[in-house]
């Protein structure tokens, strides 16, 4: 057994990425600033986008775009419930209604003539999720959104890197990012809004900062005056230059961090071949290249006459850790109680929600601590 705990996830943080904070710790210069005007350049020009907001959090992100497309009572919002529950609250805290879709049972991903049967004239806006680093096939989705004038927003919290039919995901439409440590790159916590249209970005930019009509660097630039004023009530959701900074470096490096994930999963999809409880996930064949973002199992648990709980425990107990993306949102607690209606209604959700883990995957893991997981999960599996 593994003397020494592995865990699902690791931050790959550089003593250059430690010294660029540094240098802007002395500079006098913490908030947003020019690290951060850096940083939003650099990440348009990484996905090809016309422009970015670096902001907070993902969460604030989607926040702030359903503040600016004036989501609220009556509204109804699709979305997978195969996804992480921060669109969702805040779907529900808008007053609007989730309207969950299925998602494909091997890709963990939903499709146009999913979401095409749940569009009603209340649909106001359809969430897709790039699961895991794959990419989700967007042009089928935005045409039937287009025909409707529904607006799209791509939740891309998993797919920093990631590429649809040889374009970076971002590159198009409306897309948010998130740099939560466990992601592709981090800013500690942080996140970018990234957009083809010029309207809407203007307003996130306004909106992250009080609704003021500039914010707080232009505000100390000279020249730019001092009297901003609110031009509608916004929110406090802008990154600092101290995060901006480490999100420099990790975006210099983020190539190199797919590649090795992407070496890393190899093995796993190799050595797991052999393990006949242990299902793999399929890529779409949309994805022209995968981020690997997450390495995702799904145990057979009639076969391995074990639940995917009991599977995690039993890894932990060997030293390994593991993950769980995601359980679905309508099998939680305050969902079950207010939606009961929505259990049953979504199979291959549901089927997944119970079989899901996520196996240790980050840049600095080795080989040997891959085939560590492969060896422990033959152990349990055999026990
Ligand atoms: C991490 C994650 C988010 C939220 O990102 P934050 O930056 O933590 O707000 C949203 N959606 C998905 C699918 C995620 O995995």
């Amino acid at each position: 057994m593994r003397k020494e705990f592995l865990p699902f996830s690791r931050p790959s943080i550089s003593e250059k990425d430690i010294a660029a904070v540094g240098d802007v710790l002395r500079s006098g210069w913490i908030t947003t600033g020019s690290r951060t005007a850096e940083f939003e350049q650099a990440f348009s020009e990484y996905c090809g986008c016309k422009g970015a907001v670096a902001l907070s959090s993902a969460t604030a992100g989607m926040h702030l775009l359903l503040t600016a497309l004036g989501i609220g009572a009556g509204d109804e919002v699709i979305t997978p419930s195969m996804t992480w529950v921060s669109t969702v609250n805040l779907i529900v805290r808008a007053g609007a209604r989730p309207v969950f879709v299925d998602v494909n049972r091997d890709t963990l991903m939903t499709d146009a003539d999913r979401i095409k049967g749940l569009i009603t004239e209340n649909t106001r806006l359809i969430i897709p999720v790039h699961f895991a680093g794959a990419a989700v096939d967007m042009a089928p989705i935005y045409h039937l959104a287009d025909e409707q004038n529904i607006a799209v927003v791509e939740d891309a919290a998993h797919a920093a890197g990631t590429e649809y039919r040889g374009q970076k995901v971002g590159r198009k439409g409306t897309a948010i990012f998130s740099f939560h440590p466990i992601k592709n790159m981090t800013t500690g916590e942080g996140g970018m809004f990234c957009s083809d249209n010029d309207e809407l970005l203007q307003n996130i930019r306004s909106l992250r900062f009080h609704g003021l009509g500039v914010d707080a660097h232009d505000r100390n630039q000279q020249g730019r005056t001092p009297q901003a004023e609110v031009l509608e009530p916004g929110f406090k959701y802008n990154l600092t230059d101290v995060a901006a900074a480490l999100g420099l470096g990790q975006l210099a490096r983020l190539d190199d961090f797919i590649a090795k994930r992407t070496l890393l999963a190899e093995r796993y999809q190799q050595q797991l071949a052999e393990v006949d409880e242990i299902l793999p996930m399929k890529t779409s064949p949309c994805t022209s290249r995968h981020g690997w973002h997450l390495f995702i199992v799904r145990l057979d648990t009639a076969r391995a006459s074990m639940d995917r709980d009991t599977f995690m425990e039993e890894l932990k107990q060997r030293n390994i850790g593991t993950g769980l993306h995601f359980r679905a949102v309508h099998e939680q607690r305050y969902y079950r109680e207010t939606i009961p209606q929505v259990m049953g209604t979504l199979p291959d959700t549901e089927w997944n929600s119970a079989r899901i883990c996520s196996l240790p995957l980050f840049p600095n893991m080795t080989m040997e601590d891959v085939d560590d997981v492969v060896v422990a999960i033959k152990e349990v599996l055999s026990s």
